[in-house]
């Protein structure tokens, strides 16, 4: 029989010095490195609802589901964490670099998979004339805050920002039967019927 190698015999002495390198959970708790990739979790305050992070999700469990029939209309995001491969890449790409992060979390079991959600829910901003969705508020508030002074170039991003300093008042309800004039231009619109208001005020009917 070959004699034992003395790096081995070292490493022998040490395993049976430390103890077992296996843990008890579940009989006991484990509390996982910082570091670890668990449940992904929204931060409502931090979370803009761009969805950038449900377009970079590899296996496509970001739902997002926009209800412009609720009032106030609202965008609802949500993680399926039942089908999350916990890459990370949503907390990578997050816009705003702290709506969502994956937790230390790590103990998911569950029976139902459709208790399984992760969900956040932002208010949405319509266009006041054909009602399709702009965006969600504080994602716009949040756009209009980067790029400073420069978002008096357009009336929309106007309109909401100083509306929520207080600067603007409440608007006066459009009549939909009249068509789009130059008043028009000061209202929260998208950019379809932006430019169909201006090519009208330039060109006429
Ligand atoms: S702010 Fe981050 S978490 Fe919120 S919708 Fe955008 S990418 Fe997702
Ligand atoms: S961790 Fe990966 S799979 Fe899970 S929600 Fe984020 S991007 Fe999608």
């Amino acid at each position: 029989m070959k004699k034992p190698k003395l790096r081995e015999l070292g490493e022998a002495v040490k395993a049976l010095l430390r103890g077992p390198a296996t843990i008890k959970f579940p009989a006991e708790p484990y509390v996982p490195p910082d570091s670890f990739r668990g449940k992904p979790k929204y931060y409502v305050d931090d979370c803009i609802g761009c969805k950038a992070c449900a377009e970079v999700c590899p296996s496509q469990c970001i739902e997002v589901v926009d209800d412009t029939a609720a009032d106030p209309p609202v965008r609802r995001l949500a993680v399926h964490y039942g089908a999350c491969i916990f890459c990370g890449q949503c907390e990578l790409y997050c816009t705003t670099e702290k709506g969502i992060r994956l937790s230390t979390e790590f103990d998911l079991t569950t029976f139902n998979r459709a208790e399984c959600l992760e969900p956040v829910e932002k208010e949405l901003v319509l266009c006041e004339v054909c009602g399709a969705v702009i965006g969600c508020r504080d994602h716009l508030l949040w756009v209009a805050e980067r790029i400073g002074a420069k978002r008096y170039a357009n009336p929309t991003l106007i309109l909401l920002a100083d509306g929520e300093l207080g600067l603007v008042g409440e608007q006066t309800p459009r009549d939909p039967s009249r068509p789009l004039s130059r008043s028009d231009t000061m209202r929260v619109l998208c950019p379809t019927c932006r430019r169909a208001t201006v090519l009208r005020e330039v060109w006429g009917p």
